[in-house]
């Protein structure tokens, strides 16, 4: 079982793709165990994407993160680093494979909907920068209420 940090950038929020997000990763049978919105400053998001602070895109990135709120929510699952990554796309929308969120919806290469941890070593920083451990329930919490 896996854990991935995934943020609605402030772009998908603006456009209301809220729910087609979240919908495409629960209806391929991931798990939403952590979700709030937020709105970053600037700061929080430069430390967010610190791995990306010498690239000449950073300043417009965490400028454009910053700008509207964003929902980040922890997804749970077999795969699900890889699996949230193959579903979102690649970075630029149009290298995205069809089907893809970035493809269906990303209007460029930097507002491209939504973020997904790359890596374990990824995940493990990025959740916590978001969740505390009250706030992130395990699937097992989750399925105690059987309503199917
Ligand atoms: P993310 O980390 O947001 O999930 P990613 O892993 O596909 O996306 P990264 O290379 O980590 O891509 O880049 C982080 C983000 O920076 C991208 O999602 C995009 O918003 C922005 N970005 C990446 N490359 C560029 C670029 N060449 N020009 C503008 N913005 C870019
Ligand atoms: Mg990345």
């Amino acid at each position: 079982m896996e854990h991935t940090l995934v943020i609605v950038k402030p772009d998908a929020v603006a456009r209301g793709l809220i729910g087609e997000v979240i919908r495409r990763f629960e209806s391929e049978g991931l798990v939403v165990c952590g979700l709030k919105m937020v709105r970053l400053a600037q700061k929080e998001a430069e430390g967010f994407y610190q791995v990306h602070r010498a690239r000449p895109f950073f300043d417009s990135l965490t400028r454009f993160m910053a700008a509207g709120p964003c929902v980040a929510m922890v997804l749970a699952g077999e795969g699900a680093i890889g699996r949230v990554r193959t579903l979102m796309g690649a970075t630029d929308p149009a290298k995205a494979a069809e089907g893809t969120l970035r493809r269906s919806f990303a209007a460029s290469i930097e507002k491209n909907v939504v973020h997904g941890s790359d890596s374990e070593a990824s995940a493990a920083f990025e959740i916590p920068y978001f969740f505390n451990r009250l706030e992130i329930v395990s699937p097992a919490e989750r399925g105690e209420i059987s309503v199917m």
